[in-house]
């Protein structure tokens, strides 16, 4: 099959990182014959000083007509003190918003080699594998009215029916490839944005009868995740909780560095890692590129319905930790190795699997 995919390596570590992604794609179409073509474009601090906004048109066209985009991350500290538009955070928020992406994927998957690096004891976090599908268009982050005088702050909680619909097929979807298991999580217990939320993924889950759905509330799920992980399989919440629940999760499993995003349901698929342009290791070689593979890896799943492709890679990274292969933010792997050596490496795997 042939995909189209817009490439936005970005700032400092992003280009580093995303290289080493392309490449491995390319592996992956050359050994189950595909066909990737890749356009590069510029987005955040690099499209700034080309063009002088940090998310060119060109970029927009060249991604409505792709298949998928492929990012690395944006930002760097010169643009600290410029105006919110011309900040390099602004060209990916805008590109967000403008690919219409509701749903945003992380997964918390704790790699065996990795886990001395998780703050959790290991009883508690081995087998640690759960996705969080977080709500990204809606909730307090955008809800009417807000406003800030100086004596008072009010945001605005809201839902509608067809946004919780949406985000909810996206989960029960997501979890039908994976354990069959769905939470949902809400605070329904003193929330109306949340009662709706409940009653309308309860009336979603009729259409999916081989997932097993159970609801829970956003204070005891913080606890669960530190508490019992492998309880999880698929977990769907709202924006604000999502995007707390999103980073408990990232830290039970180890590296910044090995954590990769998808943000789907618009036209268009955005793949990232989770980390941003890391200015302090930027230049040096030695950022961690496997997040921006495992980003690779959901492109391949979500975008291009590739499920057998995304798990030859998934496995492939796994293979490659426990042959004891690392860079520098995985200290405890016995074999030290640079970006493009790590790149190297997982393709090399993946020819040979
Ligand atoms: P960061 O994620 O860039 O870095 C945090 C720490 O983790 C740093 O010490 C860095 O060296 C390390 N790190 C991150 N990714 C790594 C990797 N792949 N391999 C090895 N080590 C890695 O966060 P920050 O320092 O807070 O932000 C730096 C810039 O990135 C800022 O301009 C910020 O706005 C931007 N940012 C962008 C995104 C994005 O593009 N999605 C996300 C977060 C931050």
């Amino acid at each position: 099959m042939k995909f189209k995919i817009t490439v936005l390596p970005g700032d400092g570590i992003g280009v580093e990182v995303t290289r080493e992604a392309v490449v491995c794609l390319e592996t992956i179409a050359k050994k189950f014959g595909h066909e990737f073509e890749f356009n590069e474009q510029l987005i955040g601090g690099v499209a700034l000083d080309k063009t002088g906004v940090p998310l060119p048109d060109e970029t927009l066209k060249a991604c409505w007509v792709s298949d998928a985009v492929l990012l690395g991350a944006v930002g760097a500290p010169q643009y600290d003190n410029n105006p919110p538009k011309l900040k390099p955070e602004t060209g990916l928020l805008g590109l967000r918003a403008e690919l219409g992406v509701f749903a945003n994927l992380r997964p918390a998957f704790l790699h065996e080699p990795l886990i001395d690096a998780s703050p959790l004891k290991t009883e508690i976090v081995r087998g640690t594998d759960l996705l969080i599908v977080r709500e990204l268009m809606g909730g307090a982050y955008f809800g009417q009215p807000r406003e800030i005088t100086e004596e008072r702050g009010l945001n605005t909680m809201a839902y509608t029916a067809p946004e919780v619909e949406r985000v909810a097929r996206v989960a029960f979807e997501a979890a039908r490839v994976r354990r069959k298991k769905l939470t949902s999580i809400d605070k329904a217990n003193v929330l109306e944005s949340s009662q709706l939320w409940r009653k309308v993924v309860t009336r979603v889950a009729a259409d999916y009868p081989d997932v097993t759905l159970e609801h829970g509330y956003v204070d005891s799920c913080a606890m669960a995740l530190v508490t019992r992980p492998t309880s999880y399989d698929v977990i769907v919440t709202e924006n604000l909780f999502g995007d707390i629940l999103s980073d408990e999760a990232a830290v039970l499993t180890g590296s910044l560095g090995m954590l990769p995003s998808a943000s789907i349901g618009g036209k268009v698929g955005l793949y990232e890692p989770v980390h941003g342009s890391a200015p302090d290791i930027a230049g040096q070689g030695i950022a961690n590129p496997l997040g921006a593979i495992a980003s690779a890896a959901m492109l391949l799943r979500y975008s291009c319905k590739l499920e057998k492709e995304a798990k030859v890679l998934e496995t492939t990274i796994s293979k490659v930790l426990a042959a004891g292969y690392g860079t520098a933010d995985l200290k405890s792997q016995p074999k030290q190795v640079s970006t493009t050596e790590m790149g190297d490496i997982v393709r090399r795997f993946v020819g040979e699997s």
